[in-house]
């Protein structure tokens, strides 16, 4: 009941500041061939008329990702996280594998306006398919204690919206909304759907939204830090078949600077090729590794946001 309560207040007055910053009304839905939300509405007529109270304040919510017991001390470090990627029923058992070693090393980009939705077969395996978590398990806590960022209302291509500033701030700032008030955290950051962006794209969102990160589906194989936030490629896809490998190959580098291994991926890839014993393997060695910090996606960017650039031409 809160929680719905606090929802309720986190859109009203997001459509408020919205109303108040633009000039104008929330844009309304723009997607085009995409299934119909079955998730919660963003948009509400702008007249923020006082109905929060005192007790929900979301426009104060703090923002996600800010842990005081996560410093920099001006020596490098090894850093290991991970991310999935939708918000598919999978994520349930991935987070019983963190729970069991305690990592919250992962984050969860979800698309809350396709919340229920069945994707059709994947990976040509007969009866695998991508069935999201519906509303009322998102409402349940699924991800409690975990990094909930965007994936956009709709899993919406992003460049193919770049010129239209009112569907950014719908796709991207309505999910941040609705995670903000699932969560109590604002999103700070978003994974590309479809891994689509150029830099027009990238720009416009963070001249729209709060998203300061965005990942890409690329595989770096190597273990330096981003150069550009906006364009963050992780070191490998889960199903790598060389993961283990890196991240044997991770706890045993000389540490001279600071070093990132990032894997990412989607729940039914994990179901579909049966990688649960090699994600079981790798968050144990990943966790029990003393000089290795196990963080959120959120939880690097705002240690490392003063240092890295949200986007830069500068190749590494
Ligand atoms: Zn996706």
């Amino acid at each position: 009941m809160k929680r719905n309560f606090l929802r309720a207040a986190v859109l009203l007055i997001a459509a408020a500041l919205l109303f108040t910053a633009c000039g104008q009304a929330p844009a309304t839905a723009p997607e085009e061939g995409t299934p119909a939300p079955s998730g919660p509405e963003p948009e509400t007529e702008g007249s923020g008329s006082g109905e929060e109270t005192e007790e929900a304040k979301p426009d104060v919510l703090p923002q996600a990702g800010l842990n005081e017991a996560l410093t920099r001390d001006g020596t490098p470090h090894k850093y290991f996280t991970m991310s999935f990627d939708d918000g598919l029923v999978e994520d349930k058992r991935i987070i019983e594998i963190l729970d069991k070693y305690d990592a919250h090393c992962c984050t969860f980009f979800i698309n809350t306006g396709l919340a229920g939705l069945m994707d059709g077969e994947r990976l040509g395996i007969p009866g695998l398919v991508s069935q999201r978590l519906t509303q009322e398990e998102l409402e349940s806590g699924v991800y409690d204690g975990y990094d909930v960022e965007v994936h956009t209302l709709h899993h919406t291509v992003m460049t193919g919206i770049q010129d239209d500033p009112e569907a950014i701030r719908s796709e991207v700032g309505g999910d941040a909304d609705n995670i903000a008030a699932l969560t109590g955290f604002r999103p700070v950051g978003m994974a590309w759907p479809g891994g689509s962006y150029d830099q027009t794209t990238a720009r416009r969102v963070m001249a729209n939204t709060e998203i300061g990160f965005a990942r890409t589906v690329g595989n770096s194989l190597a273990f330096g830090l981003p150069t550009s936030f906006m364009k963050w490629e992780p070191t490998c896809w889960i199903g790598d078949g060389d993961v283990i490998r890196l991240a044997e190959e991770f706890r045993k580098a000389e540490c001279t600077e600071d070093m990132l291994f990032y894997v990412w991926g989607h729940g039914y890839e994990v179901e579909g090729y049966d990688l649960w014993h090699t994600l079981d393997t790798l968050v144990r060695m990943m966790s029990r590794s003393d000089d290795i910090i196990c963080l959120s996606n959120a939880e690097f960017y705002q240690l490392f946001r003063d240092e890295i650039p949200g986007w830069t031409n500068v190749r590494k």
